[in-house]
């Protein structure tokens, strides 16, 4: 039985991951966080989710991780420098779902990966992973002749974009096609933009209700178009990704993973 220390506990994923738990005899929720001065503080984690008690009340107090075997972030960008260093400093193995970090942040994690075992990824869905393959066969057979266009659909409570998904399927793209995704992306269009230059990388963001998370990869040449899509319906379908990811990085070395390792595909 693998022991959880959840981050984000009051949150949308947090809540899906506690109530997901409950359905697993792999993992169990030992210890469960959120910020300071959140109202769901002290609060049993279970009854915050929607479930019933699991008798573990939320805290704030970071240092109570080292009760668990993996600590799994779905917080915000900024917490996961101080998330991946409480995880250093417990030794213990991290899972990341966070999405929207900076240069800074993104350098903590590769430090933290070179103590203790992190899994990394922008989605952890089954279905999302195996798209990542997907399009990265499909753009390199293809090629350059056929135009690559991204759009996401996300809740209207997301703060970042495009989506760390929308991103990982560009960088899938570019992998295919053996360009680099910085010279080639084009992050949305206004204006006179000119007409398409050949090779590039759109990326599309709306932001609408309440979706969960929908992504779509058009490839489209003269006399076809391919499109290439994923809709989530449930949280759950990340949240049980990331209970599998847990469970797999416990038994891992040290080390920077993608669900792809935990997946093996
Ligand atoms: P949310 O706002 O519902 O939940 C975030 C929770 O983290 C909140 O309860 C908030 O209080 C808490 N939090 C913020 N700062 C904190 C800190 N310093 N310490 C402890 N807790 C803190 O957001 P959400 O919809 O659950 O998404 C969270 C993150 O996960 C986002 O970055 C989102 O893009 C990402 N996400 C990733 C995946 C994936 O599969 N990788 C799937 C869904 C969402």
């Amino acid at each position: 039985m693998t022991r959880l220390a959840i981050l984000g506990a009051a949150g949308r994923m947090g809540s899906a991951l506690v109530r997901c738990a409950q359905q697993l005899d792999t993992v169990d929720v030992a210890v469960a966080i959120d910020r300071q001065g959140h109202p769901a503080i002290g609060r049993d984690a279970g009854v915050v989710a929607g479930h019933g008690s699991i008798g573990v009340a939320i805290s704030d107090d970071l240092a109570t991780v080292r009760s668990a075997d993996v600590l799994i972030d779905f917080t915000s960008h900024t917490a996961v420098p101080r998330h991946v260093q409480a995880a250093v400093d417990a030794g213990r193995a991290v899972v990341i779902g966070t999405t929207g970090l900076d240069e800074a942040e993104t350098a903590a994690v590769h430090a933290a990966a070179k103590v203790v075992p992190v899994v990394w990824a922008p989605n952890m869905s089954l279905g999302v992973n195996l798209l990542f393959e997907l399009v990265r066969q499909a753009a390199a057979v293809l090629g350059l002749d056929y135009d690559a266009e991204i759009t996401e659909t996300h809740h209207r409570h997301k703060t970042d974009a495009p989506s760390g998904t929308a991103l990982g399927l560009a960088k899938a793209v570019a992998a295919g096609r053996q360009q680099q995704l910085a010279d080639v992306a084009c992050w949305g269009r206004e204006g006179q933009v000119g007409a398409r230059p050949k090779g590039e990388i759109g990326v599309h963001a709306i932001r609408a209700g309440d979706v969960i998370g929908d992504h779509t990869v058009i490839l489209a040449g003269d006399n076809e178009r391919l499109e290439l899509s994923h809709r989530a319906s449930s949280r759950d379908a990340f949240a049980m990704g990331a209970l599998r990811a847990a469970h797999w990085a416990a038994q891992q070395p040290a080390g920077l993973y993608g669900m792809n390792d935990v997946l093996g595909l």
